[in-house]
C-alpha cells in the first residue's frame, strides 16, 4: 500500500487522514485510546522538523494529528552548506593550499539510485538510494547507511564530507563517505526490509567493496541490516573470493564477522572524551546530571557508560516523547523500555515534558544523539549545561555554535566525539583482512588511546591558534589531507 494511500494503517499508532499537494504532507491522527490532543506529551509532533516554525494546523479539536514529512522546502538550513561554510572557516584561520581547499568542497563520487522491491502483498514499490564518495585520498572510502524518510542527497553529501575530517582526525587510513535509503523501515515488515537492503546493495554494485568503501550503521540501521549487505555482497562474488570479503561492510553482528564493542562503540568514545574533558577542567562526574537527545544506538549507550561514573541521567529526548526525572532516569532500565516499547513515550519512571522543557533543563552535560540541526540560535540560548559532547553529526547549526561560543559553553564537535564508530569500525575491518579476533579489552583500550590522542591534537590546536574546537577539529583533519595531497601531487 502506498505511503499516501489514505486507507493505510499505519503503524505507531497513527492513521494518515489527508495528503496536501503543496507540502506532500501527510497527516495522522492518533488512535491510541486515550491520548487525547491535550495529554499528548511533547505538545507537538515529533515528525515535523519545522516545529514551532510550522504554519500548517497542527491539532484539530478532540484529536491529535501531525505532519508525517515533506519535501523540499522543508529544510531551514542545508547541512551541506554548514559543513561547507565550516571548511572555509577554518581555511580562514590557517592559510591552507587554496587547490587542496578546492578538491575537499566537492564530492568525488554521487550515485542514487532507484530500485523496485516487491512487498509482501505482492505490490512492486520504486526506492531511491544514495551513496557518495567524499574523498579517498588517505584511504577507501568509509562511512554509515542510514535509513530515514529524510534522508536526500544533500544531507548525504554533507554526512560523507564529516566522515572524511572525522577519519583524518582520528589518523585512520580511511575517506569519508555515507549512503541512504529514503525511507521509514518501520513502514515495513521484517521480510520487506530484508529485501529492500539487498537490492539496494545489489543496486550499489561494485561502488561498494572491501578494500574500496565500506559501509556501516547509522540511523535506523544495525547489526541485522550489516548482516544482509554483507550476505548479499558476498553471493555476488566468485566462491573463491567469498571469504575474503568480509569487511566490505562493519558492525556486523560478532558472528557473522563483527567486533566485540563495536555495538557500544561510538557511546563509548563520547564518554571516553568526556572523562578526558573532566579531568582537563578538573570536574567531578559523579553525581554530574546530563540529559539525551536521542535514545539509539549512540545515546543509549552514552548514557548507560555515563552510569558506571556516577552521573546522572535526568532527561531524555527521542521521535517518541520527552521525560523528565530530577532523582534520575537509570539508562539500563529505559534501554529495556525502549526496546520493548519503541521510544521513551509512556516511560513510567519519569514524567512528560515538552521540547522546549526540555532544553532549558539544568544539568551539567548534554549530548544530542539524534539528528542534525537540534541546537539553534533558539535552542542554544535556552540551554543550561556546562557541555556539550556531540554524539550525533552536525547536531549545531552556525547559528547555534555563535549562542554556544557566546555562552562559554564547552562543545566537542561531531567529528572528534563519535568517531569511537568509525574507530572499532577499522579495528572490525583489520580482523578481518588478519583472520583476527580480538578480546574487549583490547578493543576498549586502542580505542581509548586513539580517541584520547585525537581529542589532545584538537585541543592543542585550540590553543594554538586561539578558535573554537569545531574550528580546530577541522584544522586538525585539513592539515593531514593537506600534507598527503602535497606529498603525492595530483594526478597525472
Ligand atoms: P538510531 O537510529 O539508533 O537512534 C536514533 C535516535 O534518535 C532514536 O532514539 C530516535 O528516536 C531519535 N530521534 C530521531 N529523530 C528525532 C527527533 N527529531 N527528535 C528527537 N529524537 C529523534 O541512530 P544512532 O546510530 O544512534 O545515530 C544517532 C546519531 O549519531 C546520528 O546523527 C548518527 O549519524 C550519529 N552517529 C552514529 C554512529 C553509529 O555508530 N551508529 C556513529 C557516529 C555518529
Amino acid at each position: 500500500m502506498k505511503k499516501n494511500d489514505p486507507n493505510r494503517k499505519d503503524i505507531k499508532g497513527l492513521t494518515p487522514i489527508k495528503t496536501t499537494k503543496e507540502w506532500k504532507l501527510l497527516y495522522f491522527q492518533h488512535d491510541r485510546p486515550g491520548l487525547e490532543e491535550s495529554s499528548h506529551p511533547t505538545g507537538l509532533c515529533r515528525h515535523c522538523e519545522l516545529r514551532d516554525s510550522c504554519t500548517l494546523p497542527k491539532r484539530r479539536s478532540g484529536v491529535w494529528h501531525c505532519e508525517f514529512y515533506k519535501a523540499t522546502a522543508r529544510k531551514k538550513t542545508s547541512l551541506y552548506e554548514n559543513v561547507i561554510n565550516q571548511l572555509k572557516k577554518a581555511e580562514d584561520v590557517v592559510h591552507f593550499d587554496q587547490d587542496i581547499c578546492r578538491i575537499l568542497a566537492e564530492t568525488t563520487n554521487e550515485l542514487i539510485v532507484h530500485f523496485p522491491v516487491k512487498m509482501d502483498g505482492g505490490t512492486v514499490t520504486m526506492l531511491t538510494g544514495y551513496r557518495v564518495q567524499h574523498n579517498n585520498a588517505l584511504g577507501p572510502f568509509k562511512g554509515g547507511l542510514r535509513f530515514h524518510p529524510l534522508v536526500d542527497i544533500d544531507e548525504i553529501r554533507a554526512l560523507s564530507t564529516l566522515m572524511t575530517w572525522k577519519t583524518a582526525i582520528t589518523n585512520i587510513p580511511f575517506g569519508g563517505a555515507k549512503g541512504g535509503l529514503q525511507i521509514d523501515p518501520a513502514d515495513y515488515s521484517i521480510q520487506e526490509l530484508e529485501k529492500i537492503t539487498r537490492r539496494f546493495t545489489f543496486a550499489l554494485g561494485n561502488n561498494i567493496g572491501p578494500e574500496y568503501d565500506i559501509p556501516a550503521p547509522d540511523v535506523n540501521t544495525n547489526p541485522q541490516i550489516m548482516a544482509w549487505i554483507l550476505d548479499t555482497y558476498m553471493s555476488t562474488v566468485t566462491p573463491n573470493e567469498r571469504n575474503r570479503c568480509l569487511h566490505v561492510v562493519t558492525g556486523k553482528p560478532i558472528e557473522a564477522g563483527g567486533s566485540k564493542g563495536r555495538y557500544k562503540a561510538t557511546g563509548q568514545g563520547i564518554v571516553f572524551l568526556i572523562e578526558k574533558w573532566a579531568k582537563d577542567n578538573g570536574f567531578n562526574l559523579k553525581g554530574a546530571t546530563f540529559t539525551v537527545q536521542g535514545f539509539g544506538n549512540v545515546g543509549s549507550w552514552a548514557a548507560r557508560l555515563m552510569k558506571k561514573h556516577g552521573s546522572k541521567l535526568i532527561a531524555v529526548e527521542d521521535i517518541t516523547g520527552v521525560i523528565l526525572n530530577k532523582e534520575g532516569i537509570d539508562p539500563d532500565d529505559l534501554a529495556d523500555y525502549v526496546e520493548e516499547h519503541g521510544g521513551v513515550l509512556d516511560y513510567p519512571k519519569a514524567k512528560p515534558i515538552d521540547h522546549e522543557t526540555f532544553f532549558k533543563t539544568k544539568a551539567d552535560i548534554f549530548i544530542p544523539a539524534a539528528l542534525e540541526n537540534q541546537i539553534t540560535a533558539e535552542t542554544a540560548e535556552i540551554l543550561n549545561v556546562k557541555l556539550v559532547a556531540e554524539g550525533a553529526n552536525g547536531p549545531t547549526d552556525p547559528e547555534g555554535d555563535k549562542v554556544l561560543q557566546r555562552k562559554k559553553i564547552d562543545v566537542i564537535p561531531d567529528i572528534l566525539c563519535n568517531s569511537g564508530g568509525v574507530i572499532v569500525s577499522y579495528f572490525e575491518w583489520l580482523q578481518n583482512k588478519r583472520s583476527e579476533f580480538w578480546d574487549l579489552d583490547e578493543v576498549d583500550y586502542k580505542l581509548h588511546k586513539m580517541i584520547v590522542d585525537a581529542y589532545e591534537r584538537v585541543r592543542d590546536t585550540a590553543e594554538k591558534f586561539k578558535v573554537d574546537w569545531r574550528t580546530a577539529a577541522h584544522i586538525v583533519a585539513i592539515s593531514r589531507l593537506e600534507l598527503v595531497y602535497k606529498e603525492r601531487g595530483i594526478f597525472p
